[in-house]
C-alpha cells in the first residue's frame, strides 16, 4: 500500500458563488466523487473517503502564508504559533530547524518506509541555489532532512517524476523544450505509479497559488479542468490499498475577487483506506501525523 500526499499551494475552499472557480466551472470527476462542489460547506465521510475544510490559521492572527503553513503541513508542528506570526515565501532559520527535525519524509524513512519526493528538479535550480540566488522551499527542505535523492528531468522523461506544472505548460517558454506537453491524467497516473515502488509519495504543485496571484497566463477555468483530470488520473491508477491525501497551506485560488491569500479553510481530501486515520483532523497540523499513522508510524515522533 502507498500514501500519495499531494500538496497544492494556495488552494482553499471558497463561497458558493461565482467568485469561486470550483463553483463557476465544472469539475466532473471531483463532483462525482464527492457528490458536491468544492466550497466552504465541503463535507463527506464514509469508508474510503473523507473531505472537509481544515484550518490553516492555526490560532495566529493574520493571513496564513507559505513558509509557516508548509512547515506546519510537512511536520505537524504549529510553526506560526511558535514564531508568533505567519511567514511568507521560504522557511527562515527557525523554520528550517523545525523541518530538519520533524520532516514527515525523515520520520517515514526512520520508521523503515520507502519514501519519495516525486517532483522533478532542473539542474538550473541547484546551480541557482549554489550561487545564492534561490532559497529552498519547505518541500525541498523536507526531502533534504530525510537524506533522500531528488528526481530530475531524466526521471520526468521516463514518467518516474512529476513536474510542479504537471502539464509542462511553461516548458516552451522557460526551458525552450517543445512538444513536452503531458496530459493531466497521464501526470496523475505517473504519480500514482510511484506508489508501486514507494510507501509514501510526496508531490507539490504551486499552480493554484501562482494562478491565484495572476503570475501565470493560465485561466482559473483551465486549472479547474486540469486539476480535476490530474486527480482522476491519480485515483484511477491507485490500487485498492493505496490512498490519496490532498491538502494545502492557505487559501488563494478559490477567491477570484482577490489576488492575495485568504483566511479560508483549505480542503483535506482523502481517498482510500487511509481516510479513517483522518477522522479527527481539523487543522493543517493534523495532516502529517495522520499520514504517518496511515503508515503505522507512531504519531508520537522520533
Ligand atoms: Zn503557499
Amino acid at each position: 500500500m502507498a500514501v500519495l500526499f499531494v500538496f497544492l499551494d494556495g488552494f482553499g475552499l471558497g463561497r458558493p458563488d461565482d467568485s469561486n472557480p470550483f463553483w463557476r466551472y465544472r469539475a466532473p470527476f471531483l463532483e462525482g466523487l464527492l457528490g458536491q462542489r468544492l466550497t466552504q460547506a465541503l463535507g463527506a465521510e464514509r469508508p474510503g473517503l473523507l473531505a472537509r475544510g481544515v484550518d490553516a490559521g492555526l490560532g495566529v492572527p493574520g493571513v496564513p502564508q507559505s513558509a509557516t503553513g508548509q512547515t506546519a503541513l510537512f511536520t505537524g508542528v504549529n510553526a506560526p504559533a511558535l514564531l508568533g506570526t505567519h511567514i511568507t515565501g521560504y522557511p527562515n532559520g527557525r523554520l528550517q530547524e523545525i523541518i530538519a527535525e520533524h520532516s514527515i519524509l525523515k520520520r517515514a524513512v526512520q520508521a523503515g518506509w520507502r519514501a519519495v519526493f516525486a517532483n522533478a528538479y532542473t539542474d538550473v535550480y541547484w546551480q541557482l541555489v549554489q550561487e545564492g540566488k534561490r532559497r529552498h522551499s519547505a518541500t525541498t527542505l523536507t526531502n533534504l532532512a530525510a537524506g533522500l535523492p531528488f528526481r530530475d528531468f531524466r526521471d520526468l522523461a521516463h514518467g518516474q517524476a512529476v513536474y510542479w506544472d504537471f502539464t509542462h505548460s511553461i516548458f516552451p517558454r522557460y526551458f525552450g523544450i517543445r512538444g513536452a506537453y503531458r496530459r493531466p491524467a497521464e501526470a496523475g497516473r505517473n504519480l500514482a505509479l510511484l506508489g508501486r515502488e514507494y510507501d509514501l509519495v510526496l508531490y507539490e504543485s504551486f499552480l493554484p497559488d501562482m494562478i491565484g496571484h495572476r503570475r501565470l497566463p493560465h485561466t482559473p477555468r483551465w486549472l479547474v479542468w486540469a486539476l480535476d483530470a490530474f486527480l482522476q488520473g491519480v485515483v484511477e491508477a491507485m490500487r485498492p490499498a493505496d490512498s490519496l491525501v490532498l491538502c494545502s497551506d492557505h487559501g488563494n485560488f478559490e477567491d477570484l475577487e482577490t489576488k492575495l491569500h485568504t483566511e479560508n479553510p483549505v480542503p483535506l481530501l482523502v481517498v482510500g483506506p487511509a481516510a479513517e486515520r483522518f477522522h479527527a483532523a481539523r487543522a493543517i497540523t493534523d495532516v502529517a501525523p495522520a499520514v504517518l499513522r496511515a503508515l503505522d508510524v507512531s504519531a508520537g515522533g522520533t
